[in-house]
């Protein structure tokens, strides 16, 4: 019997408020499967997606609900002061101060990601950049930045800019002593290169302990960089965890 299955097709959409219902159910999506990966770490972590219609929006999780129980109707709007203009919770100011000046400063970012998953933070303590030792990781080759200053719990404005700035045009943030920051044109995007970016630091930090590692040369490595570090793969590799934690988790899509 063939597969009752649709190939997965890159959306597009006739309506603003379409959009933002898939935005809304890929960002609740995205903050279930770092739940189910374990990339919470009490009330810290946040993903954000852009409104497409009010720009200079976005949509994030409540403070303090966990990862795990999120669904689209719990998701916060919040405007360009940080209010909560939709939604009935408080934000987390940590993640409005952050995201807030990634998304000013990134006008095609959708999404973005960042949360104190546990390979991620111990790789941050480096405070280096990770190094192309598997085809993966060459999704991060040229594509991500050191912030290397740790400025203390991100309360102030500074300190939000100061981590925009350091993200720079790259899709990937290591913030020392703190975690991993991503961005991508989608939530999918830019949950699935956290999601690669954590284990790859997992991998790194396994393969050090282990003996000396031997990277990918940079030829081969910049070339790898270009296929498995495309935004159409980094939203290609997400589809099939949307796929499974929403037949696990319907009640995810709950409006
Ligand atoms: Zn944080």
């Amino acid at each position: 019997m063939a597969s009752d299955r649709t190939p997965h097709a890159f959306p597009r959409f006739d309506s603003v408020e379409d959009e933002r219902r898939h935005r809304k159910q890929r960002l609740a999506a995205a903050l279930r499967l770092f739940g189910a990966f374990g990339f919470d770490e009490g009330a810290a972590g946040h993903i954000t997606a852009r409104d497409p219609e009010l720009t200079d929006h976005f949509w994030v999780n409540p403070l303090a609900m966990s990862f795990k129980q999120m669904r689209v109707r719990d998701l916060l709007l919040v405007n360009s002061e940080g209010e909560v203009v939709e939604g009935t919770w408080p934000v987390n100011k940590a993640a409005f101060i952050i995201h807030s000046h990634v998304h000013e400063a990134r006008p095609e970012v959708v999404g973005a990601a960042h949360s104190h998953s546990p390979y991620g933070k111990a790789w941050s303590a480096l405070r280096r950049p990770l190094l192309p030792i598997t085809q993966d990781a060459c999704a991060f080759y040229g594509d991500h930045a050191v912030y290397d200053e740790y400025g203390g719990v991100a309360f102030a404005d500074e300190e939000g800019k100061r981590i925009a700035a350091a993200l720079g045009t790259n899709k990937a943030a290591i913030l020392a002593n703190h975690g991993l920051l991503t961005v991508g044109q989608s939530v999918d995007e830019a949950a699935w290169w956290f999601i690669t970016m954590e284990r790859t630091c997992q991998v790194q930090l396994v393969a050090e302990a282990a003996g000396t590692v031997v990277p990918i040369d940079d030829e081969h490595a910049t070339a790898t960089a270009a296929q498995v570090g495309h935004r159409r793969a980094g939203w290609m590799s997400f589809q099939p965890l949307y796929d499974w934690i929403t037949d696990q988790q319907p009640d995810l899509l709950e409006e």
